[in-house]
Formats: C-alpha cells, sequence, structure tokens
C-alpha cells in the first residue's frame, strides 16, 4: 500500500546519541539544551527571530491568539477573526477553542489562498484578527494583507504549518504577520514526532507566550498570566535535531517528486499556482480535476491499485458542524469539492511517481 504521507525516520545512531545524552543529564523537559539548540539551530536554517518551540501546531496557533489579545476570553463581547475555509480542521477548531469565531472569506483562484479584496470587505467592529493560511505552501499576498491589518489596526496570526523553509521575495515567508504558527507532526515535511513553533515579530509578545507556554510562570516564578502547558520536551527536540540534519536531502527528494507529478498531469488539470518570487517547498501535491464525480473515480481506481491518494482539503471548514457560517465563499467551495493530494514522501520512488501519475491521467488508462 502507498500512503498518502509517510514519517521521515532519521538515521537511528545519530537519535541514539541525542537520546544517550539526555540520559546522561537527566533532563527530560521544561526548556532543556536540545530545545534550545533545536530553536537556535533552526532561527539560523529558517532565517527567523523570536522563534518559540512549542508541543504540536494545534498549541502554536491558540499559544500565538493569546499572545496578541484575539482570545475571546475577556468579559462577554464576542471576538471575532476572519480566516479561510480551506485549511485543515486545526485552523479553525484552535479558533473556536479559543472562543474565537471564526469569520470565513474566499480564497483566490489561482493561489488558494485568503483573497485580500474578501478580508477587507468582511472587516467589522468585532474582528478582532485574521487568520490566514499558507496553504500547500504557497504564500498569501502577504503585502496586501499587511497594509490591510495595519489600517485597521488588527494583528495578523498566519498558519504556516505548511511554510517550512519556504522564502518569498529573498527572506522567510515565516517573518510575515504579527506571528507565523508552525507544525512539527510526524506527517510534515519537517518534524520532532509532535511539535511546533511560534514565530513572533516583536520580542515582547516572544516573551509573553514564553510565560503562556509554561502555565503563565514568569522568569522570575511569579504567575503573572494565565497559561497553558505547551512546553516541547527533550525527546521531540532530539527528533527535530536528527531530522534537521537531513533537510536539504527531504527538501531534494521532494522537489524531484512535485516536479515528476506535475510534468505529467499539468497539461490535463488544474495546479496551484505558485506566488510570484517564491521559493517553494514542494511539500504537497494537490491536483484540481474536472468535477467531484472524477474524484470518486479517480480516488477509488487508485485506491484499487494501492494508492491512498485522498481528499484534501474537503469538505470546507465554514461546513463544520459548530460554526457559525454566512459566508460565500464559492472558490473555496469548488476547489475543495474537486481537489485531491497525490502521496508524496522520502521513500517514494520515481518509478512509483509515474504510476501514480499515470493512474490519475484519464487518457493513459
Ligand atoms: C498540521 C496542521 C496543523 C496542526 O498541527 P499539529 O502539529 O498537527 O497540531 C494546523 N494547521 C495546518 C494547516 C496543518 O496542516
Amino acid at each position: 500500500m502507498i500512503p498518502v504521507t509517510k514519517p521521515y525516520l532519521p538515521d537511528r545512531n545519530k537519535l541514539d546519541k541525542y537520546i544517550d545524552g539526555i540520559y546522561q543529564r537527566e533532563w527530560l523537559t521544561n526548556n532543556g539544551p536540545l530545545v534550545q539548540e533545536l530553536t537556535h539551530r533552526l532561527e539560523g536554517y529558517l532565517g527567523v527571530k523570536n522563534l518559540l518551540l512549542v508541543g504540536n501546531g494545534t498549541l502554536a496557533l491558540q499559544v500565538a491568539y493569546r499572545a496578541l489579545g484575539i482570545s475571546g476570553v475577556c468579559d462577554r463581547e464576542i471576538t471575532e477573526a476572519i480566516t479561510t475555509p480551506f485549511s485543515f480542521v486545526a485552523t479553525t477548531s484552535s479558533l473556536k477553542w479559543e472562543g474565537i469565531e471564526p469569520r470565513f472569506v474566499d480564497i483566490d483562484r489561482k493561489s488558494w489562498c485568503l483573497d485580500p479584496l474578501a478580508i477587507e470587505q468582511a472587516i467589522t467592529d468585532r474582528t478582532k484578527g485574521i487568520v490566514p493560511v499558507h496553504v500547500f505552501g504557497n504564500a498569501c499576498d502577504v503585502d496586501s494583507i499587511d497594509e490591510i491589518a495595519n489600517k485597521h489596526n488588527l494583528p495578523v496570526i498566519y498558519d504556516a504549518a505548511h511554510a517550512f523553509g519556504v522564502i518569498y521575495q529573498g527572506k522567510s515567508l515565516l517573518t510575515y504577520g504579527d506571528a507565523a504558527t508552525l507544525s512539527f507532526h510526524a506527517t510534515k515535511l519537517f518534524h520532532s514526532i509532535e511539535g511546533g513553533g511560534v514565530i513572533f515579530r516583536r520580542k515582547e509578545d516572544f516573551d509573553k507566550a514564553k510565560e503562556i507556554i509554561n502555565f503563565g510562570i514568569s522568569s522570575s516564578g511569579n504567575i503573572e498570566r494565565t497559561g497553558i502547558n505547551a512546553k516541547m520536551s527533550e525527546f521531540q527536540a532530539a527528533m527535530g535535531l536528527s531530522v534537521l540534519d537531513d533537510i536539504d536531502l527531504i527538501l531534494e527528494k521532494r522537489r524531484e517528486i512535485w516536479e515528476a507529478y506535475h510534468f505529467v498531469l499539468r497539461d490535463c488539470y488544474v495546479t496551484q499556482v505558485p506566488s510570484l518570487g517564491e521559493v517553494q517547498n514542494y511539500s504537497y501535491f494537490p491536483v484540481v480535476l474536472n468535477s467531484e464525480k472524477e474524484v470518486e473515480i479517480v480516488v477509488k481506481r487508485l485506491h484499487e491499485k494501492g494508492v491512498m491518494a485522498r481528499r484534501y482539503f474537503f469538505p470546507p471548514l465554514n461546513s463544520l458542524p459548530y460554526v457559525d457560517d454566512t459566508s460565500n465563499v464559492s472558490n473555496a467551495a469548488d476547489i475543495s469539492r474537486r481537489i485531491i493530494c497525490l502521496p508524496v514522501y522520502h521513500g517514494l520512488s520515481k518509478d512509483m511517481v509515474a504510476d501514480i501519475a499515470k493512474i490519475v491521467r484519464r487518457d493513459m488508462v
């Protein structure tokens, strides 16, 4: 069977060396030396500052909302954030969990990221923030979103779970926004089994979040604010450090797979249009088929050959049972109905990629 994704497992001896160190120090969690080392190495590799590592990518979002003051916990005021219906469920569920009502606006038909015009039209007195997603690692129109956010004095938190290592206009895409969040889940391009991170634009927000992830306890030992336990452990950091050593290899392999799919499928199907001035990470290969019916046929055909392509992202998040939806998101609804993600992972051979692409192409089966 060919899964849609598979975790990357680094060299066992390398991982063991890090774990030996943990045993020697007997320091397992609470901002240990491996978490500190991973923080510094990731800041260097990604070209970012104020990176805070956390237990997973969902907590990264929740901590970012808290640190930037958009969580709906104060008073009885209803808090809202503008977000995209075209993402993984955690983008929306993390908002709801923090008492923030998601307001969905439509995506651009080419980039599949939030349409800035739609964002601006949806801003009301209740809007407390903007939560766009660099979906499949493709850069949002960050300059327009920045401009709108400044004009209306709203914080922007990018869910950058797919955007590890993406460069936009010569610098890390993760440097845009008041905060950008990462997921290091096992199935992501870079992982620490479970894990995540937040990159803050301002040091003061980073400092606040550092207390939030440790029960609200300040560096002086006082309890200054409401907090949670969102810490990354030393074992997670050990895996992260081992995977980070191989990151160039991982990226190169993804690029090869992406290009092989693209070569066969680009002339018959719609694919995501990379934003101008972007160096992609080739983390996913999504393809939009011609109809929902065709999606069902192709997915079935792939399953029969043991290939687990997935309808991803479907359904659009505005149709979740727990959101109050009044949105008109026709682009997201349309793309979501017709999209599938093909397998992309380190161990996938070029021959397999060619076979899968052929199974997808109607005229070749
Ligand atoms: C994976 C993912 C998350 C959640 O990250 P976890 O580490 O699994 O909690 C959030 N947003 C998006 C877009 C994701 O793909």
